[in-house]
């Protein structure tokens, strides 16, 4: 069997499509959503993703408010940043771009967002509604984690049927696994979900139960071939600098051994697959922010 791609970099342009119709409208009303973003310290993979979220709201008419401050800023510097961003009548929501510096509390850092604000959903205020389930549709819903909403999107809009799918998410990080098990049981997604880490004692075994694997490890190729249920659909999440390109970029590579694609009934590529979808949804927190203010 050859997989088929679970495209992200289509899916995500079919939603940008229609992020900038709601954009438009909205710039009829003379509103223009902004994403802020805050970047601490100089890290090269940081600033590239941060390059890339302003470089898709620029596609769908998106203003971006770019902050930066250095790798030696103090706690209380970069708490100011984000009491500033939380003020400032520009920015419609923001993100602090994770990892900060060694020696930051983030944990702080993070709650100090204004939770309406929160483009990337991670605000324990939003986290608690993910928890509690409350519905999307109502005026207190909370901005979903990107990661987690790109991956059910990227999942539905290939026809991957979810419900009454067995789960198995490997990774039970705070942006990724642990928020995407509270939104793949959530009511009306329905998925049973096996969230596993790194004290799991047989991965394996859970992967192979899986009709829907999940890798938001960062270690390459931790997921191999033999361990897939044929059919399954994969989801390669996790990203890790390996080496230099010729041309001197990162060498990156994914969480699943290439052979799965040949038990696998659908695999996402990486990259290409689960990255562009964590930035559409970013960008659409920020529309979905904005829309409600007019409501
Ligand atoms: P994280 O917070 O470091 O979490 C990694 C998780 O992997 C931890 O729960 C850890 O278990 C688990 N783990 C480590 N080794 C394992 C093993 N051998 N078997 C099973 N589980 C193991 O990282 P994260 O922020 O969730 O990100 C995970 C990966 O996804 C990273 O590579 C990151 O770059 C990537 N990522 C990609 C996107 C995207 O849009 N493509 C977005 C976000 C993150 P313990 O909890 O027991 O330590």
């Amino acid at each position: 069997m050859t997989a088929q791609m679970l495209d992200g970099t289509a899916a995500a342009a079919a939603i940008k499509a229609e992020l900038t119709t709601r954009v438009a409208a909205l710039a009829e009303r003379g509103i223009v959503p902004g994403l802020g973003t805050l970047l601490v310290g100089a890290d090269p993979a940081s600033r590239s993703y941060v390059t890339g979220k302003h470089r898709d709201c620029a596609e769908v008419g998106v203003a971006s408010i770019s902050v930066e401050l250095p790798e030696t800023a103090t706690q209380e510097e970069i708490a100011d940043a984000v009491l500033a961003l939380n003020a400032d009548p520009a920015v419609t929501g923001f993100i602090v771009q994770l990892p900060l510096p060694w020696g930051i509390d983030q944990n702080t850092i993070l709650e100090l967002i204004d939770p309406d604000k929160d483009a990337d959903g991670l605000h324990p205020t939003n986290l608690g509604r993910l928890v509690l389930g409350v519905d999307p549709a109502t005026a207190v819903a909370a901005p979903l984690p990107c990661t987690p909403a790109g991956i059910v999107e990227l999942l539905s809009r290939h026809g991957v049927e979810i419900a009454g799918r067995h789960v198995t998410v490997i990774g039970r990080g705070i942006t990724v696994g642990r928020p995407l098990g509270l939104l793949l049981t959530r009511k009306g997604i329905d998925a049973t979900v096996t969230l596993t880490h790194s004290r799991t004692p047989d991965l394996a075994a859970d992967v192979r139960r899986a009709d829907i694997v999940v890798a938001a490890v960062g270690q390459p190729y931790l997921v191999q071939a033999d361990w897939i249920k044929p059919g399954a659909a994969v989801l390669d999440v996790g990203v890790t600098r390996v080496g230099t390109t010729e041309s001197g970029g990162a060498k990156l590579a994914g969480d699943v051994d290439p052979a799965v694609a040949e038990v696998a009934g659908w695999l996402s590529p990486n990259p290409g697959g689960v990255g562009p979808m964590t930035r559409a949804m970013l960008v659409a927190n920020v529309v979905e922010i904005a829309t409600r203010l007019t409501r």
